[in-house]
């Protein structure tokens, strides 16, 4: 199965978060039957994250954003624990700070994109600004209905200086989401995950989904493509998007960058400094 095409939003059609069911795990009923595909996935992306590291050329961008506990913290701790940390890295957006907030909304964005050979996961995004901006009337309409022209050029620009653009939509029901606030109050180890607004977020459930279809359908690009992933499996969603990376990686057409000496005299300095140690330390 292609996640790459099943999952895809497509921007022409009217999106409707809730005919997608959450609990979707395809052809895989158990965690022990995609973990072994899911461990190949994560192979290939070490391969390939090497590769783009070595090629300079392109970089990735990975946007994860969903409501709260729908496992973007998990995402990043098991797949991308995949990939090298150098060249890795990860930028989570809060509430934007006093400095961030007197700039334009991308401002912070741009300021934490991934330069040449880097892979930048953003847990949250600009994508923000019309997301909880929006259910929580933070700006008024006129100024945030503006911003998903304002988000499809920034992206493109980006695309334009080589970097790739995934975004990830974890998909996971009311239901889901209670089950994982209990264990978290379950579990000390995870209460200092706990906060109030994660209770207050959810009354705010249908107007959020409403704000993501648009979102999602009016920023769905080529060159900048939506995935809704069904995450109420953790395991699930752990192969959809590692596939999905994997093989959009793949596609780059990574390759190493050409040798910058020349071997043969690289070889005659090496048996130099051997004969010259050999003689050093009989
Ligand atoms: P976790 O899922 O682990 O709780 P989190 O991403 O929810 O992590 P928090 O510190 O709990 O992290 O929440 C960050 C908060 O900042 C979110 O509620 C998010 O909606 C809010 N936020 C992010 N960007 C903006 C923005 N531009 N304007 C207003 N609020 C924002
Ligand atoms: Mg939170």
């Amino acid at each position: 199965m292609d996640y790459r095409e099943k999952f895809l939003v497509d921007p022409t059609k009217k999106l409707l978060l809730g005919d997608i069911d959450p609990n979707h795990t395809g052809e895989h009923t158990t965690k022990d039957s995609a973990e072994p595909l899911t461990n190949q996935y994560r192979e290939q992306m070490e391969a390939e994250q090497f590769l783009l590291y070595a090629d300079g050329r392109q970089s990735l961008l990975v946007v994860l954003q969903a409501l709260d506990a729908a496992g973007k913290d998990g995402v990043i701790r098991h797949v991308f624990s995949a990939m090298n940390p150098q060249g890795t890295r990860v930028h989570g957006f809060k509430q934007p700070t006093p400095e961030e907030a007197a700039h334009d909304f991308l401002w912070r964005a741009h300021a934490h994109v991934p330069a040449d050979g880097e892979v930048v996961i953003f847990n949250r995004s600009h994508y923000e600004d019309v997301l909880v901006v929006r259910v929580h009337d933070l700006v008024p309409e006129s100024i945030w209905s503006q911003r998903y022209d304002k988000i499809n050029e920034f992206e493109r620009l980006l695309t334009e200086n080589g970097t790739k653009i995934l975004k990830f939509f974890l998909h996971i029901s009311p239901e889901e989401q209670l089950e994982r606030f209990k264990k978290r109050l379950d579990d000390p180890q995870r209460h200092w995950k706990i906060s109030e607004s994660d209770y207050s977020e959810r009354k705010f459930w249908p107007q959020y989904l409403e704000a993501y279809q648009d979102a999602l359908s009016k920023t769905s690009t080529p060159h900048a493509p939506w995935y809704i992933i069904p995450a109420n499996y953790k395991w699930f969603r752990n192969l959809a998007i590692s596939q999905i990376i994997a093989d959009t990686l793949k596609g780059m057409g990574l390759e190493l960058p050409p040798t910058r000496v020349n071997i043969d005299d690289i070889k005659a300095h090496y048996h130099a400094a051997v004969k010259a140690a050999n003689g050093k330390n009989p």
